[in-house]
């Protein structure tokens, strides 16, 4: 029955109280944003730039990469596209961007650290998004530009002002605690926030993503993640700007009512899994989700979170 639900589940996203959910495609590429067009997805919510770069052994020109960029905006017509600046370094190394040795690489010199260090690199990759927009023929894509592995006001400021200066929307990614627990100051700074789970429960848990020894840990049900998610995602409505999630988390059914209880506004996935959580989403009530949300936050284990998350949304 649940099978038959998700297959014929079409979108767009509503809870069974009639609130809407935007539900995105996370993408790599021109192909993989052709791919996710026909799907209910309503626009991108992670473009991972850096993807289209792994075996570039030189930086692209401002001029190619506009044209890889506009490839995923014309997908994409008059809809949302969020892009991610270069994630470059550590578990996601960039040949043209290869960093000296490292002995911690998931905590060096990577995404936009990297784009800083590297003179220009950010500016001519702002300057290809720019162009992508610009050169696009008929209904223009909605594009918001996002900075990875943001740790500090000082980063995000710089981010935002050298995005703005080309008339687009800036936003930074929360992966690492220090943005979630002064998420309010964040947002003084930005249009809009996107919680990346993967790597911001990698760095509250001190788990490596990669480790599969450590799945218990690398596991966002973990209390203390969903703590700085609500956090984030309450900073999101108290200034009214949008906070999505585009981690793996977004693509847990339950948790994402539980997000969407904590007031997450969007949530960004692959493809693939946008008819099952569209297919939940509507099963539930937006009270529903609060409730599993304040139980889940509640709950002093990952695994009793989600087991009183499961008892809210089935009552
Ligand atoms: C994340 O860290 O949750 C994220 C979405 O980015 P990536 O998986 O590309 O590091
Ligand atoms: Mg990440």
């Amino acid at each position: 029955e649940r099978r038959e639900a998700i297959r014929s589940w079409t979108g767009p996203a509503q809870l069974a109280s009639g609130e809407r959910v935007q539900l995105l495609a996370n993408v790599a590429d021109g192909a993989a944003a052709r791919k996710a067009a026909p799907t209910a997805a309503e626009g991108v919510g992670l473009f991972r730039t850096e993807l289209g770069f792994l075996s570039a052994q030189s930086e692209p020109t401002a001029e190619e990469q506009g044209a890889l960029y506009r490839e995923v905006l014309d997908a994409f017509p008059g809809k949302k596209v969020v892009i991610r600046t270069l994630d470059a370094g550590s578990d996601k190394p960039v040949p043209f961007v290869k960093h000296e040795h490292e002995e911690n690489p998931a905590l060096g010199v990577r995404g936009v650290r990297l784009s800083f260090a590297r003179d220009g690199l950010l500016a001519r990759q702002l300057d290809g998004i720019a162009a992508a927009r610009d050169s696009q023929e008929g209904e223009k894509s909605e594009v918001w530009v996002m900075a990875p592995m943001i740790a500090t006001i000082d980063e995000a400021r710089r981010f935002a002002e050298e995005t703005r200066a080309r008339d687009l929307k800036a936003g930074i990614m929360v992966e690492v605690p220090s943005v979630a627990l002064l998420a309010d100051a964040f947002l003084r700074e930005v249009d809009f926030m996107s919680i990346g789970t993967n790597d911001l429960t990698q760095y509250t848990m001190a788990a490596d993503r990669l480790a599969a020894d450590l799945a218990h840990l690398t596991n966002p049900w973990q209390p203390a993640v969903l703590h700085l998610v609500a956090r984030t995602a309450e900073a999101g409505v108290a200034a009214g700007k949008p906070v999505g999630v585009c981690g793996e988390a977004a693509a847990d059914p339950l948790l994402a009512c539980v997000l969407v209880g904590m007031g997450i506004t969007s949530l960004s996935m692959a493809g693939g899994a946008i008819s099952a959580v569209g297919a939940q989403l509507g099963q539930v009530k937006k009270a529903q989700c609060e409730d599993a949300a304040v139980a889940a936050l509640a709950a002093t284990t990952a695994e009793t979170a989600r087991q009183v998350a499961l008892e809210m949304v089935t009552t």
